[in-house]
């Protein structure tokens, strides 16, 4: 079934909110195997409104709509859906009654209320138990429009409660997902190694989507049954894991950071890092996780050369000679932060986040990023591009990388 969605609200087009309800409904069909085919926002303006249905109506056997169904002047989407589709609007009681029982435990009901009680005849209600404004359910010469209010804490339930199990009941086939994230590989790259299969494909597609880091590669198949489904994913999942090797590090939307966190405590491993660079954000992903604090022994950020010094040990001569952006300070750093704290793995960062203070021998993005485990220590020379940020928090996720492996 082919669907597609129209978002109501001028707020949304001047960027005032942030369209959420599309990408939550977006989600929730292609798990239940409808085919998204086109996002339309539209403003609170009844012709524009109405040609955006017209088209929709043309093309596609679902047609969404969320916003514009509340009491105000300009909430005018059941009005625009009747005319457009010739019925009139009716009186509805059950509207009128709900209306009412919602308004007793709330401020005094206006007039304008009282528009909600009409539905488009021939319309179902979706209820809403969290607002005044009920769902509409439309079908007519085969096509289905549904229309929700905006606020997503009335929309999501309603979604939910009632719209879901029914799409579900009219479509034969369901999608299923295989999940690989995939690290130290970037998309572009990514790409690249599956380009046949992204190029020959129809069932299952594959999708890529970059995250600073790392990517979510998802392999999708439409199919009627799981088991359907499995076999044309297996093909695929043997072909990806034979490319991607163990770059691949979890078969779910997962960050590499959460993994990492969750094998330390499982393994009862304990890490301390000193962080340069990177500010702390390597501890910060770490604390993130619940549980962690069986694992996390310090974190320090040692920003300057005296607290490089002071906390960790690391010689002035070092730091004069070969300066505090260099294997040999993050190799001192990595076995004084051992002599301070005996954990099990220790991690050091130290480079040029930009966008200053670069030069032509150590340009900004240059980064050392350092592990000692069981007495064997790794500094990796990385030179990383683009914002300060960006290079923070790849330098991150080189460091996560590194304990993984
Ligand atoms: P109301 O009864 O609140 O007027 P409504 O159905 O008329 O509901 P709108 O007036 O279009 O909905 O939007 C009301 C509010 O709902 C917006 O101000 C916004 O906060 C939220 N909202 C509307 N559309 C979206 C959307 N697409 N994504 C996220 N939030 C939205
Ligand atoms: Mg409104």
């Amino acid at each position: 079934m082919i669907s597609e969605l129209i978002n109501v609200g001028t707020e949304i087009l001047i960027g005032d909110i942030l369209n959420t309800n599309a990408k939550y409904i977006s989600k929730e069909l292609a798990t239940i195997g409808f085919n998204m085919y086109y996002h339309t926002t539209v403003g609170d303006n009844p012709n524009r409104l109405k040609s955006a249905l017209e088209l929709s109506l043309s093309r596609s056997d679902v047609i969404i709509l969320t916003g514009g169904l509340g009491p105000t002047q300009d909430d005018l989407t059941k009005e625009t859906l009747a005319q457009l589709l010739n019925v009139e609007m009716v009186f509805d009681q059950e509207s009128h009654d709900t209306l009412l029982k919602f308004f007793v435990n709330s401020s005094n009901v206006t007039q304008n209320n009282y528009k909600q009680a009409y539905i488009p005849r021939g319309s179902t209600i979706i209820p809403n138990n969290n607002g005044t404004a009920p769902g509409i359910l439309l079908e007519k010469d085969d096509k289905i429009v549904i229309l929700l209010p905006g606020p997503p804490r009335e929309m999501i339930p309603m979604f939910e409660e009632t719209v879901l199990p029914l799409l579900v009941s009219k479509c034969e086939t369901k999608f299923f997902s295989n999940y690989y994230k995939v690290a130290s590989i970037g998309e572009s790259t990514l790409e690249d190694m599956l380009l046949d299969l992204i190029n020959g494909q129809s069932n299952p597609t594959i999708a890529t989507y970059a995250k600073v880091g790392d990517v979510l590669l998802r392999v999708t198949a439409n199919a009627k049954t799981y088991e359907e489904a499995k076999i044309l994913l297996d093909k695929y999942d043997v072909i990806i894991k034979e490319r991607l090797g163990d770059n691949i590090y979890a078969n779910e939307d997962i960050s590499l950071h959460e993994v990492i966190a969750n094998t330390l405590i499982k393994r009862e491993l304990t890490i301390s890092i000193a962080e340069s660079c990177t500010g702390g954000l390597i501890v910060s992903k770490l604390t993130e996780i619940p549980g962690i604090s069986s694992s996390l022994h310090s974190g320090i950020v040692c920003y300057s050369n005296q607290a490089k010094t002071k906390f960790l040990g690391v010689s002035e001569d070092t730091l004069s000679n070969y300066g505090s952006v260099s294997e040999k300070t993050a190799t001192e750093m990595l076995l004084g932060l051992y002599e301070q704290t005996k954990s099990d793995i220790t991690i050091v960062t130290t480079g040029i986040a930009g966008p200053s203070g670069g030069s032509i021998e150590k340009p900004v993005g240059l980064v050392y990023i350092g592990i000692l485990y069981k007495n064997q220590s790794v500094v990796e020379k990385h030179q990383l591009s683009g914002s300060r940020e960006r290079i923070q928090l790849k330098a991150t996720n080189i460091a996560f990388n590194l304990i993984r492996k």
